[in-house]
């Protein structure tokens, strides 16, 4: 965790990286496998939520600290980067004990303070584009973050609201070279969230792969149909391998 990590060395430009993981961080066991699992297939970056952001506060809020800790422990020992979610600026500090790269929320992509919070720190912020936002108000989020001195930044597409209700969000696919266009960042795009149903995710990935995303940032569960949070859209560890295989190859036929 000592050494600054430069997002471009993490993601570097013409190839795809995955950052996999479950939803939620939910227990030690559950953890250890996704990472066993994960680094043996040679993802590096792990995600899991220890603050959930959850639309209903009867909803399971996460293990806080002591999903933090579960987290690093398996980082460490599988050689993994970890991405979690910091949902207010009372929780910096604790995060960035445990954290490699602090993920910003979908439902915090418009709070200026702790952008501005985030942006005066030397660590590798994950911003995830609000759903209610305009490409044009996602990017000008992260310049609330690079305006405090940090560039170190990733950007990921997570689908939006519109009228269209088959999935869960609609995943705006032309985010990808607009946003490309606009920041030297690496440009991610999470096809678990729109899609809201497994059977989605690997289109969405081909997809977002095609229209040019850096990386993909998916949810993935050893034990999906059991998870806490997001049963619907976890993809198991042999989905997972399938999605991942395919995406590397339409990636290959690209360059
Ligand atoms: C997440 O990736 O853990 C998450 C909560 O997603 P989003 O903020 O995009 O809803
Ligand atoms: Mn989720």
């Amino acid at each position: 965790m000592s050494k600054m990590l430069n997002v471009r060395e993490l993601f570097p430009e013409g190839q795809l990286r995955f950052i996999a993981g479950p939803c939620a961080v939910e227990s030690e066991e559950q953890i250890d496998a996704a990472a066993s699992f994960l680094s043996s297939r040679g993802v590096k970056i792990l995600r899991g939520g220890a603050y959930k952001p959850r639309t209903s506060p009867e909803s399971f809020q996460g293990l806080a600290e002591k999903g933090l800790k579960i987290l690093r422990k398996a980082a460490d020992q599988y050689n993994m980067l970890v991405v979690t979610e910091v949902m207010d600026e009372e929780n910096l500090e604790l995060v960035g004990e445990y954290t490699d790269i602090f993920q910003i929320g979908s439902r915090n992509c418009q709070n200026f303070s702790l952008l501005r919070a985030v942006g005066k720190l030397d660590r590798p912020v994950l911003i995830k584009r609000g759903f209610g936002n305009t490409v044009e108000e996602f990017y000008q989020a992260s310049r609330y973050i690079s305006k405090e001195g940090n560039d170190q930044i990733i950007m990921v597409e997570r689908g939006i609201r519109t009228f269209e209700d088959s999935t869960r969000f609609t995943l705006d696919i032309s985010a990808v070279p607009v946003l490309k266009e606009k920041v030297k960042y690496p440009v991610l795009v999470d096809p678990s969230h729109p899609a809201g149903k497994r059977e989605y995710v690997p289109s969405l990935t081909y997809a977002a792969v095609g229209a040019g995303a850096d990386g993909i940032m998916i949810e993935v569960h050893p034990e999906p149909e059991r998870a806490m949070s997001d049963a619907r859209q976890q993809v198991d560890f042999k989905t997972f391998e399938k999605i991942y295989g395919q995406a590397m190859k339409i990636r290959e036929a690209m360059s």
